[in-house]
């Protein structure tokens, strides 16, 4: 096979890898070649140290105003919020809300922002959405009686900006739409879709499960009035997720979750609520979690985004030229702007023999519908084999991917 170019990576991928004690695991005596970010990341040492430090020394309950110990923990996970809003640019801590991660942020805006559409008022999704951002809009609309439309997706898998301009009208309160696709990779244009919303009154709801973690993402400059994503897509631990909400939007919007911590006064007869972030943070919150989340922010930052992107670009670009050469292999989504993932159909074999075959070599990569079936059924494939890349994947491991998938060719071929 011919040798393709590589571009050096802006920093010791190698060095990074030791970071991270995942990536040094073997199963049968196989290295993991770990290639199934887009669903999850490993954590750095740091990430998990800063989760020991504060489990085994700095442990109290949060936010209940007490003793020492209980104020020092509330400071540091106040410390977190204002690094998660330093993080997107949000300028304003108060808009940060600590969720259980994408899918309860956006279910939040569901069903807070939701409560107050009525019928026949319309919501526009993309058909390239996670089930995350599609099902609790049709939850909503058998609800309501709101209109749901759906912004086709091109043959390359870009959005059809045409096909969007033609449904926003006068009747559009909110265009949900994904920063990234984790199934496409397509990169969409955030500004202009929001731009192009406004001209109609309607907000937008920004889902960035697929791109906070790989690259600089600026809420300001998006001017999106809703962000969401998840800690453990960037190398914080699950169970904690972000929703950045422009203040005066989240201050409209009434409590989701009921409960502690969210109220301001409650008798046996009524309550009054929190101003936001704590009016969408009812219950002890996820505090480890969240510290977790903190240290992780820091270890990107201190690789720096535009570094991870630049990498991630690069992994892009390999994967596609080394994969495109694979006999049979078609790769879906085929935009100009993507993020690192590459979802494809080889003609060899289901997605699911194909990560059961490779997974003999621990080569790991996703197979199936990606929690988003219309666009497999926009794409008429049942499935796809998804190799999604981190700042920590090397070059090799794509050459591992491709060696394994001429075994498969040979298997099912
Ligand atoms: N949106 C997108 C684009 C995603 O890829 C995912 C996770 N695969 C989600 C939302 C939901 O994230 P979570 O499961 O962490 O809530």
């Amino acid at each position: 096979m011919e040798k393709i170019k590589t571009n050096p990576a802006p920093f010791d991928v190698d060095a990074v890898r030791r970071d991270f004690p995942m990536l040094a695991t073997e199963l049968d005596g196989k290295p993991l070649v770990y290639l199934d970010n887009a669903a999850t990341t490993h954590k750095p040492r740091a990430v998990i140290d800063r989760i020991v430090k504060f489990e085994s020394e700095q442990y109290a309950p949060v936010r209940r105003g007490s003793y020492r110990l209980g104020e020092a923990a509330t400071e540091m996970f106040e410390d977190v919020r204002k690094k998660v809003a330093a993080f997107i640019n949000a300028g304003d801590h108060r808009q940060i809300v600590f969720t259980s991660g994408a899918t309860q942020s956006i279910n939040l805006v569901a069903h807070s922002f939701g409560k107050r559409l009525l019928a026949g008022d319309e919501i526009i999704i993309s058909n390239m959405e996670h089930h995350a951002n599609t099902v609790p809009w049709q939850m909503l609309r058998d609800e309501k009686g709101c209109v749901l439309r759906v912004i086709p997706v091109n043959d390359d898998g870009t959005l059809s900006m045409e096909g969007y301009a033609k449904l926003l009208g006068p009747k559009t309160k909110l265009v949900a739409i994904t920063q990234a696709s984790n199934v496409l990779g397509t990169v969409n244009p955030i500004k202009e879709i929001v731009k192009m919303a406004r001209s109609v009154g309607a907000k937008v709801l920004v889902d960035g499960a697929q791109s906070v973690p790989h690259m600089r993402i600026d809420v300001r400059e998006m001017d999106c009035d809703f962000l969401a994503f998840s800690g453990h897509k960037i190398y914080a631990p699950n169970g904690v997720g972000v929703l950045f909400g422009k203040y005066d939007v989240l201050e409209s919007m009434p409590p989701y979750v009921t409960g502690g911590d969210m109220i301001n006064t409650v008798t046996l007869e009524r309550a009054t609520f929190a101003k936001p972030p704590g009016r969408f943070e009812a219950g002890t919150p996820a505090a480890s979690q969240v510290i977790g989340l903190g240290a992780a922010l820091e270890y990107v930052n201190g690789l720096g985004m535009e570094k991870i992107a630049a990498h991630e670009q690069s992994l892009l670009e390999y994967g596609t030229r080394v994969l495109s050469g694979v006999k049979g292999l078609r790769i879906i989504g085929n935009a100009p702007h993507k993020a690192a993932i590459i979802s494809f159909w080889l003609e060899a074999a289901h997605p699911h023999d194909v990560i059961t075959i490779i997974d003999q070599d621990n080569v790991a990569v996703r197979g199936g519908h990606h929690c988003a079936q219309p666009v497999m059924d926009r794409f008429k494939v049942p499935a796809t084999t998804r190799a999604s890349f981190s700042f920590y994947n090397k070059y090799e491991e794509i050459d591992a991917l491709a060696e394994n998938l001429q075994k498969v060719i040979k298997v099912f071929g």
